[in-house]
């Protein structure tokens, strides 16, 4: 058997051979959770002009400089003016304009007293007047110009990604097309001569696969545009037409199964016959088995292990790395946290690092317990859809206790999140 390398090791030969994607233009609300590929200005100062912060009076400041209780002072309203509208001319001495929030400040004021803080005559509109009996202080409740952004100001760096807020920045800054990493296109293969569709009821001696949907859900997840490929029957020329076609039509190829260098398992062979194949063995488990092979235009070309379980732990710790870091992501690694162990009987000594799909809970005293789920047999995709994290157990240590600290790596997160 080749050499069984750390999953850090098979990670880092990973990402060294995943290159970023092409760039590509895609609308604003397209950009949507990728990663922008080129630094991006703003075209105009935001705003233009220097407005009104709340509803108030536009006035001079030094107008009511005096004003008290006792003496208060009392301009002329002499216009009412809307958001996006304009005050025709310059305010003088004297005077004030009833403005509305986000209306541009008359020219000649330079102060905007809330309209809560103030007294009107009549209707408070053009022609009566409104009386201030405290001072303000001048450039009170006016927002100034490019507070927001200055016109060619860099508002998104290369490699940022784009949230919900930072859409709304693109189009406020006139980025209504965004340069992003292309998505990359992923193949998914199921192998095996057991294997029928998910529409069919399995005959005896066959079963259903599952691989194919997991792993296009994975790979979507991590944003990639997928295809799923037919299943193919264990026979090497089958799974090299598969593979040769897949490779063709895509940047990723990524199977299942074939995998366990048993008698029927040739999906290394294959690799190896596409490409260079870089690795075959990781120490993990759920899966040892995972090849990973570059094709000599650049291809990546996974062949993970059939276990349903082991397959996707595989996808997770190799796959999603490579998928992020060829969409521009800066975070690769899902966030970790400690907690201490729940209910667990350890191996005399794990041989393999050893992920553990458990539930992350408090306990009574607030603390944070990773319970390892029962069944923990890598042909049980359904322990995976429970779990909302891999509970680290290190490879060749001594048995972990209950009441240990472990690593917990959060599939449930994010990576960048900070916990
Ligand atoms: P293999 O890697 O081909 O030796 O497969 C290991 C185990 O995973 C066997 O029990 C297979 O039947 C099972 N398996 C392989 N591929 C799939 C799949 N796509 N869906 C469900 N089970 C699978
Ligand atoms: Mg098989």
């Amino acid at each position: 058997m080749a050499e069984l390398i750390p999953v850090e090791t098979a990670q880092e030969i990973v990402l060294a051979n995943t290159p970023e994607m092409p760039v590509e233009e895609v609308s604003l609300l397209d950009a949507l959770g990728r990663v922008v590929a080129r630094d991006l200005v703003s075209d105009v100062d935001i705003n233009g002009f220097a407005d009104a912060a709340m509803d108030g009076f536009a006035l001079k400041a030094a107008d009511i400089a005096d004003a008290s209780a006792e003496h208060p002072v009392t301009l002329k309203i002499v216009d009412v003016v809307g958001a996006g509208y304009l005050y025709n001319g310059e305010l003088k001495s004297g005077e004030a304009v009833r403005i509305m929030t986000g209306a541009a400040m008359p020219e000649g004021s330079d102060t905007n007293v809330k309209i809560e803080d103030v007294e009107v005559s009549g209707d408070g509109l053009t022609g009566q007047t409104v009386t201030f009996r405290e001072p303000v202080q001048a450039g009170t409740n006016v927002r100034q110009p490019g507070e927001e952004a200055k016109a060619g100001q860099t508002v998104f760096l290369r490699g940022d990604k784009v949230n919900a807020a930072g859409a709304g920045l693109l189009a406020s800054t006139g980025n209504t097309s965004v340069p992003v990493f292309a998505r990359p296109r992923v193949a998914i293969i199921s192998i095996g001569s057991e294997l029928v569709d998910s529409s069919t009821v399995p005959p005896m001696g066959k079963k259903r696969d599952s691989n194919r949907y997991t792993l296009a859900a994975m790979a979507r997840d991590a944003g990639a545009e997928v295809t799923m490929y037919p299943i193919v029957a264990d026979e090497p020329e089958a799974i090299v037409a598969s593979y040769t076609k897949a490779a063709a039509e895509n940047d990723v190829v990524v199977s299942s199964g074939g995998a366990c260098g048993g008698d029927f398992d040739y999906v290394a062979q294959v690799i190896g016959s596409l490409g260079e194949v870089k690795f075959e063995y990781v120490n993990m488990r759920p899966g040892k088995a995972q090849t990973f092979g570059v094709a000599p235009d650049g291809t990546l070309l996974f062949g993970l292990s059939g276990n349903p379980a082991a397959c996707a732990t595989g996808f997770e710790m190799l796959v999603r790395p490579a998928l992020r870091k060829a969409q521009g992501h800066r975070e690769l690694a899902r966030p970790s946290v400690q907690a201490k162990l729940g209910d667990y009987k350890s191996k005399k000594k794990e041989i393999r690092r050893f992920y553990v799909r458990g539930v992350l809970e408090r306990d009574a005293d607030g603390e944070l317990a990773a319970i390892p789920l029962k069944r923990q047999s890598s042909a049980l995709i359904g322990t995976t859809s429970q779990c909302n994290c891999f509970i680290v157990i290190p490879e060749g240590g001594a048995p972990v206790a209950p009441g240990t600290d472990v690593e917990c790596i959060r599939i449930d997160l994010e990576e960048g999140t900070v916990l």
